[in-house]
C-alpha cells in the first residue's frame, strides 16, 4: 500500500472509498478500524494533488473531503449511497456469478445505491462488485441526466455470424439483385477479400463497420433478412484523430515582442498579466508559449472561465495541438471524467489541458506552465458548494508547487492582478493594437433620459440604435445586442397594488418566463404559472414590468421582420449542443442579429459583427456591489470587442439613463487606467480589496430566531477579537435559500497582516460558539476572498 491509492474504509454501517494520506505507525486517539479492501494496485490521487487540496482546504477554511468531492470524478470515490444502473443491452455473458447477482439485483428498477444492491442481493462487498461491473460496461454511475452530455453510442455492422460459406454470400447477393443500395452496402464488407474461402469470413465476421446515414433504411432490410447484424457501441469519447496537425501562425511584431517579454519576465517572476486589448492575439501568443513547454516534454494546463467559451479556442488549439489537447469539465458524464482522469496518471498523458475551473484537480504528473485566460472573470470562483476556491488563485499556488509559470490573460485585468503587476509581484506585459491594427470600436452613447423626453424611443430602443442596425443589416453585416438580463421581465409587479410574486422559499423576487407562462425562483428552481390575474386583489392588469432578452426578441422580429434572430442566454443554452448551434449558426451568417445576455460578451471571436447594442447599461452600475464599476467597465469592454474584428472598425450604440458616469466615459475611451486609478482609490477609502481581504461569515438555520441570536453572538465574539474589522451581521442578498435562514458577518483584514492568524482567530471564535447546546445544529461557513 502506498500514499494516494484508495481503500474502502466503514463508517457507521456504510462503505466509502478513501484516499491514503499518510502511512504511519503512530497510536492516534481514536478507535481505528480495519479496511474493508485495497481498491489499487497503483496511486488514484498523486502526492502533489493530495499536498494542493490540503492547500485549498487550509486557504478557503473547509474539510479536505470537501475538496477530495470536488476534485475526484464519482466513479472513482465509490460511497455506500452512490446511485447506479444497469446499462441497456449491456452483454453481460463474462459476469462472475457475484456479478450476476449484483446486477440481477437491480430487477426493474432504473437505479439503486450500493447500499440497497448489497442487500437485495446479499452480496457483502457489492461496492467491489460494482466496481467492476462499472469496469466491464455493465452498469453506470446514474447522473442527472443532461441532454448532449450521454454517453456517446453509435450503431455498429457486422456480417451475421449466419453467413458461414461462400454459398451463403452468393445466395444473398442474388436475393439482392433489384435492391441496389442492399447489395452496395453487403458488398462493403466482401470488396476487400477475393475468395471467400470460410476462413476469411470468419475474418470478415470481425469487421465491425459505422454506416453512413444515408444507409439507414438498407441497413435495416439487411438486418431483417439475416445478413447483417448492428448493435449499439459505447465510445470512448476522448478525440482521437490522426489527421496532420498544422503550424502555428507567424506572429506580427507586437506579438513577437510579447512572445519574448513573457519569457524574459518569466526567468524572475512566477507569474506574468498578459494585459491585450480585445482582439490583439493573445490567444496565438498562449499557443507558441504552449507549443515551447510541450517541445521540452512538459504538460500546459489552459484555465477558461466557463465551458461557453471553449468551443471556439476548442476548435483553435486542436488544430495545433491534435490528440494532445484534452478538454476537461466538470459537467462531463462521469465517465469521461474518469477516462481523463486515469489517461493523466498513465504513461501517456495529455499534454495540454483545456479546461474549467475543476481541471485544477486533475493528475499532473510534469506540468511546464499554466494559462489562466480572462484571467478577470468572477465565476473563476466556485461560490456553492465548498470548497468555494478561486480557479485562477489556485492555479498560481498549483503552479508554484510544480515549480512552474503562471500567464494570467486579460483585456480587462481584475484589480487585484493588476495591482499585483504595478507593485512588482507579477510581470506585466502589454498588447495595445489589435492584431489586425483596426482601431478599437467607436463607442456613441445614447441618453435615454433624453430620448424619453423627447418620446424618441419605445422604451426599448432608441431612434440611434434602430437606425444602427437597420444600417448593419443593410450592409449584410451582423448585430449583437446586449442585455444584462435573463428572461422575459426580471420580474412580475401588480400595478393596481404593487404585489410581487416572491419565492416561498428563498425570499426573491420570481422571474417571468414567458416561452414557459411560469414564475421561476433562478436560485432554488421552485416554479409556478404565471397567473391571470393578481393574488391578492385579483385585478387582471397584473403585467410585465422592465425588459429581458426574451421581450427584446419579441420586439426586434416585430421591427424587422425579415431580419433572422436568435437569442442566447440560460434558457436557451440548457445544454452544450444548443449553446453550440446558436454559435456555429451565428458564425456561418444564418442569423443576422444575436440577442444574449453576459454570454455574448465573452472572447468569442466573429468576422462579420459591425455593431453591438447595448441596451441599459444603468442596471450593470447600479448593482449593489463595491465591485460593481469594475464589472461594468470590464463587460462593457469586452461586449464592445466584439464589434468589427475582421478589417473594419466596429461600432458601438450604448443606451444609459447616466450618460455622465465615470465608469462610462472611462469605457468610451477604453482607459483602463483611469478606471483602475480611481476603483483604487475607493478601494483603499472603503477598505476593500485589494487594500483589505475580506471573508463572509455565513450563518444557517431554518429557525429564524436561532440564526439571528448565533450571528449576533458570533459578531460580537468576533469583535472582541478583530475589532472595527467586523460588519454586521446583516442580510446576504437572498436572505433564505431552501428554507434556511442566512445571515452574514463581514470580516475585513489588512492585506498586510497574516492570514493564516486571522482564520486560526476565526475558527476558534466559530468552535467557541457551537460548543453551545441551542447554537448546535447551527451551520457556520466561510467564503474566503468573495467575488
Ligand atoms: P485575443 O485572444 O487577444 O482576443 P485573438 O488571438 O482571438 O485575440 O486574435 C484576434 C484575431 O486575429 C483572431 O481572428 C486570430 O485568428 C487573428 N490572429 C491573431 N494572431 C494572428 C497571427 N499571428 N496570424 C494570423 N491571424 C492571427
Ligand atoms: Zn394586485
Ligand atoms: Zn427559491
Amino acid at each position: 500500500m502506498c500514499v494516494g491509492m484508495r481503500v474502502v474504509v466503514p463508517v457507521r454501517n456504510k462503505f466509502y472509498t478513501a484516499i491514503v494520506e499518510r502511512l504511519h505507525d503512530e497510536k492516534p486517539d481514536f478507535e481505528v478500524k480495519p479496511i474493508a479492501s485495497v481498491v489499487d494496485e497503483q496511486p488514484t490521487v498523486l502526492q502533489s494533488q493530495l499536498q494542493f487540496w490540503k492547500w485549498i482546504a487550509d486557504y478557503y477554511q473547509c474539510p479536505i473531503g470537501d475538496v477530495y468531492k470536488a476534485a475526484v470524478p464519482s466513479e472513482l470515490k465509490l460511497e455506500s449511497e452512490s446511485l447506479v444502473s444497469p446499462v441497456q443491452d449491456a452483454d453481460v455473458s463474462s459476469l462472475t456469478p457475484n456479478e450476476l447477482r449484483v446486477y440481477e439485483a437491480f430487477g426493474s428498477s432504473v437505479s439503486i445505491d450500493i447500499k440497497n444492491l448489497a442487500k437485495k442481493s446479499g452480496v457483502a462487498n457489492a461496492l467491489a462488485v460494482v466496481r467492476s461491473l462499472l469496469s466491464k460496461g455493465v452498469v453506470e454511475i446514474t447522473e442527472r441526466i443532461v441532454e448532449g452530455y450521454k454517453p456517446k453510442k453509435e450503431i455498429y455492422v457486422s456480417l451475421s455470424p449466419a453467413m458461414k460459406t461462400e454459398d451463403d454470400v452468393t445466395k444473398a447477393f442474388e436475393s439482392l439483385k433489384s435492391a441496389k443500395k442492399q447489395s452496395e452496402l453487403l458488398s462493403c464488407f466482401l470488396t476487400s477479400t477475393k475468395a471467400f474461402s470460410d476462413d476469411a469470413l470468419t475474418e470478415i465476421q470481425r469487421r465491425e463497420l459505422l454506416p453512413d446515414a444515408s444507409y439507414s433504411a438498407p441497413l435495416k432490410a439487411l438486418v431483417d433478412k439475416g445478413y447483417l447484424i448492428s448493435y449499439p457501441k459505447v465510445m470512448s469519447r476522448l478525440y482521437t484523430s490522426d489527421d496532420e496537425t498544422q503550424a502555428h501562425h507567424e506572429f506580427n511584431d507586437d506579438q513577437a515582442r510579447a512572445f519574448d517579454d513573457i519569457k524574459e519576465l518569466f526567468k524572475t517572476k512566477d507569474t506574468v498579466l498578459l494585459h491585450g486589448v480585445t482582439a490583439s492575439g493573445k490567444t496565438e501568443v498562449y499557443i507558441h508559449l504552449i507549443e515551447d513547454v510541450v517541445k521540452s516534454g512538459r504538460q500546459v494546463l489552459v484555465l477558461l472561465p466557463e465551458i461557453v467559451l471553449t468551443e471556439q479556442i476548442t476548435t483553435r488549439l486542436r488544430r495545433v495541438f491534435g490528440d494532445r489537447l484534452g478538454v476537461y469539465h466538470s459537467k462531463f458524464p462521469d465517465a469521461e471524467r474518469v477516462e481523463i482522469w486515469n489517461k493523466q496518471l498513465s504513461a501517456s498523458p495529455y499534454q495540454v489541458i483545456l479546461g474549467a475551473r475543476s481541471s485544477i484537480f486533475l493528475p499532473f504528473q510534469n506540468l511546464g506552465l499554466v494559462i489562466v485566460d480572462e484571467e478577470h472573470e468572477g465565476s473563476y470562483k466556485q461560490v456553492d458548494p465548498s470548497p468555494r476556491y478561486n480557479a485562477r488563485n489556485s492555479a498560481i499556488v498549483l503552479s508554484i508547487m510544480h515549480k512552474c509559470k503562471t500567464l494570467l490573460g486579460s483585456a480587462t485585468p481584475s484589480l487585484e492582478s493588476f495591482n499585483n503587476a504595478k507593485t512588482g509581484r507579477f510581470g506585466l506585459v502589454s498588447m495595445n493594437k489589435r492584431y489586425s491594427d483596426v482601431p478599437l470600436p467607436a463607442i456613441e452613447i445614447v441618453d435615454m433620459k433624453d430620448e424619453r423626453h423627447r418620446k424618441k424611443n419605445n422604451g426599448i430602443f432608441s431612434s440611434v440604435l434602430l437606425a444602427a442596425i437597420r444600417k448593419a443589416l443593410a450592409e449584410r453585416t451582423q448585430v449583437i445586442l446586449f442585455q444584462n438580463r435573463r428572461g422575459y421581465s426580471p420580474f412580475l409587479q401588480c400595478p393596481d397594488c404593487g404585489y410581487i410574486p416572491k419565492c416561498n422559499n428563498c425570499d426573491v423576487s420570481l422571474t417571468v418566463h414567458k416561452a414557459f407562462r411560469a414564475l421561476t425562483c433562478h436560485y432554488c428552481g421552485y416554479t409556478e404559472n404565471l397567473p391571470a390575474v393578481c393574488p391578492k386583489c385579483g385585478s387582471s392588469n397584473i403585467s410585465n414590468m422592465g425588459f429581458g432578452t426574451e421581450r427584446i426578441e419579441d420586439e426586434l422580429s416585430q421591427i424587422f421582420p425579415e431580419a433572422k434572430i436568435a437569442r442566447m442566454d440560460l434558457d436557451t443554452t440548457r445544454t452544450r449542443n444548443a449553446y453550440v448551434k446558436i454559435i456555429s449558426s451565428f458564425e456561418a451568417g444564418a442569423v443576422d442579429i444575436l440577442i444574449g445576455t453576459q454570454m455574448v460578451s465573452k472572447g468569442l471571436d466573429f468576422k462579420n459583427v459591425s455593431l453591438v447594442g447595448v441596451l441599459n447599461a444603468d442596471n450593470l452600475l447600479s448593482y449593489p456591489d463595491f465591485r460593481a464599476s469594475e464589472k461594468a467597465f470590464q463587460m462593457l469592454t469586452q461586449v464592445s470587442g466584439r464589434a468589427g474584428r475582421a478589417g473594419k472598425q466596429g461600432r458601438v450604440v450604448l443606451q444609459t439613463s447616466t450618460a455622465d458616469s465615470e465608469v462610462i466615459r472611462q469605457v468610451i475611451h477604453n482607459d483602463y487606467q483611469a478606471m483602475f486609478s480611481s476603483q483604487m482609490r475607493e478601494r483603499q477609502a472603503f477598505k476593500y480589496p485589494p487594500f483589505f481581504r475580506l471573508i463572509y461569515v455565513e450563518i444557517r438555520h431554518r429557525d429564524q430566531n436561532v440564526a439571528n441570536a448565533a450571528a449576533d453572538y458570533m459578531a460580537n465574539a468576533m469583535r472582541a477579537v478583530f475589532e472595527w474589522r467586523v460588519l454586521g451581521p446583516d442580510n446576504p442578498p437572498v436572505p433564505r435559500i431552501q428554507n434556511k435562514y442566512i445571515r452574514r458577518i463581514v470580516l475585513k483584514i489588512e492585506a498586510t497582516s497574516s492570514n493564516a492568524k486571522a482564520k486560526a482567530l476565526l475558527r476558534s471564535v466559530s468552535e467557541q460558539m457551537l460548543s453551545y447546546d441551542r447554537f448546535k445544529t447551527v451551520q457556520i461557513s466561510l467564503d474566503v476572498d468573495p467575488v
